[in-house]
């Protein structure tokens, strides 16, 4: 057996939970356990507490994380972020994806099995009371098959009660990172008729997640999750992620009563299957990659413990690319893997870099449309702005504006009072800027006005400044 092309692909036909008539085929998966899933279990643990308490954090009484498309106002690991940083946002952006494309293309699906909010959720959480209450797979299979009697009523009605439960505490959560924990507080403690519209989107949002977590499930990430159906696209034969080593395990058969090794003309798979009873998505890794495969390793924990039964090296399904499976070749971090690694740390590095060297004030000039330059006394001449600062820190600041190169102008602000910005907010102005007439030498002259916080220049604005038209007498 040298290509695991050689089997039979007739699998790729079809998803694996779709019968030939279309119907869902529902898939109930052994309990998984093992070293892989342990490890999964605190990855989940320590995830799921962080996203609980990603709204509560509170910097100065200001929230760790805001999301809030609908008032535009987003807080980012503490950062406030304006409108005006959209380049940031794009900029970020075309990183996301670039990161996402590579890591994957190196890495393959581990985000799905082990990060993903969705497998989190319906691994770790759901399946776990499902377990709990229905048991493992074959009792579950059992009870579905039951007819309608008191046990199937209270233990599915216990299921579906807690199921939904949990949902409407997802849904709070959501909520709380996009208007903040505080106004959530506001609409759970008083009449839905004060907050209808956030009451509409947490009853809807609940019902979403009641039914991805208790109908959907993995169909979100085989047909639904856009990144899933992408993965056809990014994976090749050298990215790393769960594999069958086909030259080791083939050909597959069963162990001949009272014989515990392997017949020596065989592989080590023993067919058993138990990679696919665990498989949350149906499928039967052995037959190669697939769009379905979450990268999970619950089949690389199942697989082991059978090996370990019956005394072969663990590994039969491991990490591992094609390429280094086909090739025999056990280190992964090849200098390809590592070289796209270190393109991933420079990225994450430039955002960080970015995101912390932001500007603290936003300030736009613009002249007054429609307005022409004026004569003052003095032989001086002036023009008339409209100018915006943005403060985009939690302090309040205290701004002065000055002409940089024309020692001789003067910036002359229409009110005259400090120009106090109070924190995470906006405010407007309008100023003339006078010049002598003896500096002005064309019709356009190019200025520049530094922004101050005491002694100290935040920012640099340019704008222009009209003036009378110069003719050349000869
Ligand atoms: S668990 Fe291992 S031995 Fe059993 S069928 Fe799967 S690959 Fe073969
Ligand atoms: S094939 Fe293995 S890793 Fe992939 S989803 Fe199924 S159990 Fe998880």
């Amino acid at each position: 057996m040298e290509d695991l092309y050689q089997f039979d692909q007739e699998y790729r036909d079809h998803i694996s939970t779709v019968d030939a008539r279309g119907k869902r085929i529902w898939v109930f998966p052994k309990k998984p356990k093992g070293k892989f899933h342990t490890l999964r279990i605190i990855v989940a643990i320590i995830l799921l507490f962080l996203l609980f308490i990603g709204p509560f954090i509170k910097i100065d009484g200001h929230p760790f994380f805001l999301l809030n498309i609908i008032d535009r106002r987003f807080i980012i690991f503490g950062i406030p972020f304006w409108p005006q940083d959209f380049h940031l946002f794009v900029l970020a952006l075309i990183s996301l994806v670039l990161f996402i494309v590579l890591f994957t293309v190196i890495y393959g699906r581990v985000w799905c099995g082990w990060a993903c909010p969705q497998t989190i959720f319906m691994e770790m959480v759901f399946r776990k009371i499902e377990y709990w209450i229905e048991g493992d797979a074959n009792r579950q299979r059992k009870l579905d098959k039951m007819p309608l009697n008191g046990e199937k009523i209270f233990k599915r009605g216990l299921k579906q009660l807690i199921f939904f439960i949990i949902a409407l505490i997802i849904s709070h959560l959501v909520m709380a990172y996009i208007i903040g924990v505080d106004q959530v507080k506001e609409i759970v403690t008083q009449s839905p008729m004060n907050h209808l519209a956030g009451f509409a989107g947490l009853m809807f949002n609940t019902i979403i997640f009641y039914f991805v977590f208790a109908n959907l499930r993995e169909q979100v990430c085989i047909a639904l999750c856009p990144y899933g159906r992408l993965q056809g696209v990014f994976v090749g034969q050298n990215t790393i992620a769960v594999m069958y080593d086909w030259l080791r395990g083939e050909p597959r058969g069963r162990i001949r009563k009272n014989k515990k090794e392997q017949d020596t003309e065989k592989g080590d798979c023993i067919d058993c299957k138990m990679c696919v009873h665990v498989c949350p998505t149906g499928i039967d890794i052995r037959n190669g990659t697939q769009l379905e495969c979450i990268n999970c390793t619950a089949c690389m924990d199942a697989c082991d413990e059978v090996m370990t039964k019956i005394k072969r090296p663990k590994g039969l399904i491991r990490l591992a690319s094609y390429e280094s499976i086909k090739e025999g070749v056990k280190n992964l971090f090849t200098t390809r893997v590592i070289g796209y690694s270190a393109i991933l740390i420079f990225l994450v590095a430039l955002q960080v870099y970015l995101l912390t060297t932001r500007e603290p004030v936003e300030t736009t000039v613009v002249r007054v449309p429609g307005m022409l330059y004026q004569e003052q006394e003095n032989n001086r001449i002036s023009n008339l702005y409209n100018i915006q600062f943005v403060n985009k820190t939690f302090e309040e600041i205290t701004l002065d504006v000055r002409l940089k190169d024309y020692t001789n102008g003067e910036i002359k602000r229409v009110g005259g009072e400090p120009l106090v910005v109070p924190s995470n907010e906006f405010v407007e102005g309008v100023f003339f800027i006078e010049l002598p007439k003896e500096v002005i030498n064309k019709t356009k002259t190019n200025l520049v006005i530094e922004v101050l916080v005491g002694n100290e220049t935040i920012d640099e604005v340019k704008t222009n400044f009209l003036g009378p038209v110069v003719r050349n007498i000869e």
